[in-house]
């Protein structure tokens, strides 16, 4: 009946669950952890255009707490940044606070459930932090696993840089 099928973090959960949602560790709906979609009602998300069109609202509107998505996307700008102005030959100071940032944005990731799979990518798969070139490839990697996951196509890592540093070539 579409109200079984959430995922539940520890912690108590409500008896009927819309399909999609995901409760965080205190056993509330996880707005960074469920679409936009999933977390409103199909009906409730539908909304008059000024022309008196409907049309399905595809994120929170303006202004509102962020759905896993929102999330996403900024995270990745952020992270892909990083690595875009990362040194091309750094310290090895700055290798390890590289290490330590991405130990801890794995740890402290709001979408609980991202947070787990992406920790469990970084034991599998240490960040490569020993020139800009290897921590953007890696960090291409790391997106194209979640790519992978959410069935969306996987982005050609040789381009991470065109994409997030230089702009595209002409
Ligand atoms: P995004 O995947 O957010 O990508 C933004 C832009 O990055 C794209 O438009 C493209 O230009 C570029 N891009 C795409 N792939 C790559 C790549 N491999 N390398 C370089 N650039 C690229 N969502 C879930 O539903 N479940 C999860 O478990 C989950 N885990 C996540 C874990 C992490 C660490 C992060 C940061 C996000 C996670 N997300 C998860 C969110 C998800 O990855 C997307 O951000 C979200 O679904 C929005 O996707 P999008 O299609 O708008 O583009």
């Amino acid at each position: 009946d579409g109200t079984t099928s959430a995922t539940a973090g520890p912690g108590p959960a409500p008896r009927k669950l819309r399909k999609g949602m995901v409760l965080g560790k205190d056993g509330k709906p996880c707005r960074s952890c469920t679409s936009f979609a999933d977390f409103t009602s199909q009906t409730k998300s539908i909304t008059k255009s000024t022309a008196g069109r409907p049309h399905v609202a595809t994120g929170p509107p303006a202004g509102c707490p962020p759905d896993v998505e929102e999330l996403g996307r900024s995270s990745w700008t952020l992270l892909h940044s990083i690595t875009a102005s990362y040194p091309v030959s750094p310290t090895p100071t700055e290798q390890s606070q590289v290490r330590q940032f991405m130990g801890l944005f794995s740890k402290l990731y709001p979408c609980w459930v991202c947070a787990e799979d992406f920790q469990e990518f970084m034991v599998k798969n240490k960040v490569r932090t020993e020139s800009r070139e290897e921590f953007g490839q890696w960090m291409c990697e790391a997106h194209n696993d979640v790519n992978r996951k959410l069935g969306k196509k996987e982005f050609d890592c040789s381009k991470w840089e065109e994409r997030w540093r230089t702009g595209w070539k002409d």
